[in-house]
């Protein structure tokens, strides 16, 4: 039997800088059962220390939670990073920690927390080196990496700050097989070559977090959202808000 699921694939946790702290396993938890969000992806800044617990916490709610990352290239453009387990986006945070992210350190009054926490909403540490930096990656290595880890690629909001096409002017051709993330339903009126579409809240906050795709399939596997991501609008809806 296919179902239908409501979704949202692009979630920051208080991990990330510019998140509010309110961004907790408990609290993201309540608002997907509140607004009726069965699979979401977690999604935080050059890093993915928080997706363990929140997918532990979600699935408890009965949502499911896509772990992933939001990397920040060389050339100022974010691609979203989904991977099949917790296991292998933890692998991919820690390599680009260790290998492609400067030791720069941040002060929190000033860019704001970077909060690690644990099931019950407790704040527990939080993660030292700056997440808002560019990794030392260029779109075309982001991409191959995440491959060589398992995992499916999107552009991020390609024509808001830090987005491919807002930072490049143009949908380079090696770019134009991966799904790209729209943030305005006006932008495909503007004859882009656009195939594989979504749209996601990118909340940065509670409120923001919002049924933003739905897709149909007979479960919340990982296999299931990356064929719907590639169904070219076939299982996979766009709900405009
Ligand atoms: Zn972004
Ligand atoms: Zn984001």
């Amino acid at each position: 039997m296919t179902l239908s699921f409501l979704c949202d694939f692009h979630v920051h946790s208080c991990l990330s800088p510019c998140a509010d702290i309110t961004m907790t396993p408990k609290e993201i938890a309540s608002v997907c059962v509140s607004k009726g969000i069965d699979w979401i992806a977690i999604t935080d800044h050059n890093s993915a220390r928080n997706v363990r617990v929140f997918s532990d916490v979600l699935n408890k709610f009965g949502v499911v939670v896509i772990p992933g990352i939001e990397v920040h290239t060389l050339e100022d453009v974010h691609i979203l990073a989904y991977f099949a387990e917790v296991e292998k986006a933890e692998d991919y945070s820690e390599w680009l920690k260790e290998e492609k992210l400067s030791q720069l350190s941040v002060d929190p009054e000033i860019s704001g927390y970077q909060l690690l926490v644990d099931e019950d909403d407790n704040f527990t540490g939080f993660e030292e080196i700056w997440l808002g930096q560019p990794a030392l990656l260029s779109i075309a290595q982001t991409l191959s990496t995440i491959e060589e880890y398992g995992g499916v690629s999107v552009m991020a909001h390609i024509e808001r700050k830090m987005g491919l096409l807002a930072q490049l002017g143009v949908i380079p051709e090696n770019c134009r097989e991966v799904p790209m993330e729209i943030s305005f339903k006006r932008t495909l009126d503007k004859g882009l070559p656009l195939e594989n579409i979504i749209h996601s809240s990118d909340a940065h906050s509670l409120s923001m977090i919002t049924p933003t795709v739905s897709i149909d399939s007979k479960t919340r596997s990982y296999d299931e959202f990356r064929s719907a991501l590639y169904s070219n609008g076939r299982s996979l809806r766009i709900i405009w808000d």
